[in-house]
């Protein structure tokens, strides 16, 4: 029997729209797009895993290189029982528009393996990374696809790969990879830098459209790397009213602001999530979190969240992807008709590639920055590219109205396009 498939939730179908749209825009003609749009290579592999109890099971991974005309290929790996090779594919091309409006010398990637980490050991799970890293040894290094975490991988996946890569190669290559424990090459500032990029965001849009950041309300849905770190920094660093956070286990709201450093403690130590965190009360569905009243909406946790289903319930000013794909094209007309802002996620969550570039530049130098310097960096890098697509889009204005998004690809497409040309084609 056939699958019905909801093509708005279709991840990779999502992201050939947008970049569609705005490949349209700037009138490329069909052969260009073809070779934009198209990844450069998409592997399946199945890895087998000896399992504690002496059986062995197969997981499937992926890799897909996207584009890399501009270098290496970088984007992060996915540990998650849904991923696939289409949406792989999707975040790969994200990567590739993300590296180009961050202005890095990287091309876009990205990875995955088909399993809820949960289930695993550690040590199971040391041994399917170290297979997967084994296994794609050819693909990856410094030069040429260098991976960082995303969803459910971390530092500690980071110094496994960095360390199989190591071993095939016969000496130490830091640079193979980013997102490493500070200890094993890591940059200072990496960990938070995906969610100091999303709160450098929310401050340039703010003073774009005028708003006072200082006491407005803030939702976001996901408490980990990216959701967790925003939600802090933008309380602490912003004086924002962090009024409600989500993650799998549930959404807890408080009208005058969650204490957001005594939630991440609380999550950190029950080991669990943000549900039954004291003080606050629990939303009867966690997807409600999207809809409050709320000056700024942070979705940080996976794609497809906001969608012609709940758009017109969304009453934010301001969306800042901190998650890559939260928002479908369908939802993107909705937002934009009722004058939404939404920061779009190849921009507002590029801090985090910007400081991996960071962090590969230092590994390949040997000479590591303080914290301060690679922020201050950052906040260079991002309020710079914020700045090219508010110009992008305000040149476009003139003709007829585009959004961030569309600005964002513009200036992503025609960076890459650019050296395409320069570059020739060798065929
Ligand atoms: P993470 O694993 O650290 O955290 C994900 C969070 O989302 C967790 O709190 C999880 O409980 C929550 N979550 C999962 N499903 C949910 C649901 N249905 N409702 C509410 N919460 C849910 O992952 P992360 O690194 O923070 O990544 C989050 C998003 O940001 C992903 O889309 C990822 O691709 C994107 N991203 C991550 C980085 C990075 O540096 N880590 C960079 C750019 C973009």
């Amino acid at each position: 029997m056939a699958v019905a498939v909801n093509k708005q939730l279709n991840p990779l179908e999502n992201a050939e729209r947008q970049f569609s749209e705005a490949a349209a825009l700037l009138k490329l003609d069909a052969g260009t797009m073809e070779l934009l749009k198209r990844p450069r290579r998409a592997t399946i592999q199945w890895l087998p895993v000896m399992m504690d109890d002496g059986s062995v099971r197969m997981f499937q991974g992926f890799r897909v290189q996207h584009n890399i005309a501009r270098g290496p290929a970088k984007g992060g790996i996915r540990f998650h029982p849904d991923v696939s090779l289409e949406e792989v594919s999707a975040l790969a091309s994200w990567m590739t528009w993300k590296c180009a409006v961050a202005d890095i010398p990287f091309g876009g990637g990205k990875g995955g393996i088909k399993v809820d980490p949960r289930t695993l050991s550690k040590a199971e799970l040391e041994r399917l990374t170290r297979r997967y890293a084994a296994d794609l040894s050819d693909l990856f290094g410094p030069e040429s696809d260098v991976p960082a975490p995303d969803v459910n991988t971390g530092e500690r996946e980071m110094a496994w790969i960095a360390d199989t890569y190591s071993m095939h190669e016969r000496r130490t290559e830091l640079a193979v990879v980013t997102g490493k424990p500070l200890e094993v090459g890591g940059s200072a500032g990496r960990r938070e830098a995906t969610g100091r990029g999303v709160m450098i965001c929310v401050e340039e849009m703010c003073k774009h459209l005028g708003m006072k950041l200082k006491d407005a309300t803030v939702a976001v849905q996901g408490f980990g790397n990216v959701g967790g770190v925003a939600a802090d920094l933008l309380a602490r660093e912003c004086g924002v009213k962090v009024v409600a956070v989500s993650d799998v286990t549930g959404a807890i709201y408080k009208k005058d602001g969650l204490d957001i450093p005594a939630v991440l403690a609380y999550v950190a130590q029950n080991k669990k999530g943000v549900a039954g965190f004291p003080g606050a009360t629990a939303l009867a569905n966690a997807s409600d979190i999207l809809e409050l009243e709320v000056d700024i909406l942070v979705p940080a946790a996976l794609e497809n969240v906001i969608t012609s289903e709940n758009a017109d319930r969304i009453k934010a000013r301001i969306v800042a992807e901190g998650a890559n794909g939260p928002t479908t094209p369908d939802a993107d007309q909705m937002l934009e008709a009722r004058g939404i802002h939404v920061i779009p996620d190849i921009l507002c969550n590029s801090g985090g590639v910007t400081v991996s570039y960071f962090e590969w530049v230092q590994n390949r130098m040997g000479f590591y920055w303080q914290e301060a310097e690679v922020n201050s960096r950052l906040r260079e890098k991002m309020v710079k590219a914020f700045g090219d697509v508010l110009k992008m889009k305000a040149s476009k204005d003139k003709d007829a109205k585009v959004s961030l998004r569309n600005a964002a690809y513009m200036v992503a497409i025609q960076r890459v396009l650019r050296v395409h040309e320069l570059r020739g084609m060798y065929s």
